[in-house]
């Protein structure tokens, strides 16, 4: 889910889609990761199942204090965001006071900067926006 600058102009955008893993006996979504135990009946047969993007922010932090690689983009949110297809996914929320941030607020999925590597290469990956429709 986390790609190089590189790999990203080579893959493009369209390849990078957001996704869950579905398992092949009960139809039940385990996070992207989650590759080879289902969640739910612990079958280990797993497919990817691409997702919209839409989901709810359901609880959060601000990170005030961020590792290495991710200096410079302090204070950021962080939160879990409950996809409209039922997974949750952990991932940075942009865009949002970390004063006024909500429990509840509808967010959409893009593909942004995520991180700077040890040789200063970037690195994108998913990240979430405020819906505001
Ligand atoms: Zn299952």
């Amino acid at each position: 889910m986390t790609v190089s600058a590189i790999e990203f102009s080579r893959l493009g955008p369209p390849k990078l889609h957001l996704y869950a893993m579905k398992c092949d006996k009960c139809g039940e979504l385990s996070p992207w990761w989650e590759r080879n135990h289902c969640y739910h009946c612990g079958n280990d047969s797993l497919t990817e199942f691409e997702l919209k993007g839409t989901g709810e922010l359901t609880n959060y932090t601000v990170v005030y204090y961020p590792p290495r690689e991710f200096l410079g983009q302090e204070p950021y949110v962080v939160g879990h965001i409950q996809m409209d297809e039922g997974v949750n996914m952990p991932a940075p929320v942009m865009g949002v006071d970390p004063d006024a941030v909500e429990v509840g607020t509808r967010v959409d999925a893009t593909l942004r900067r995520m991180k700077l590597g040890h040789e200063g290469d970037i690195y994108y990956s998913y990240k979430f926006v405020v819906d505001d429709e």
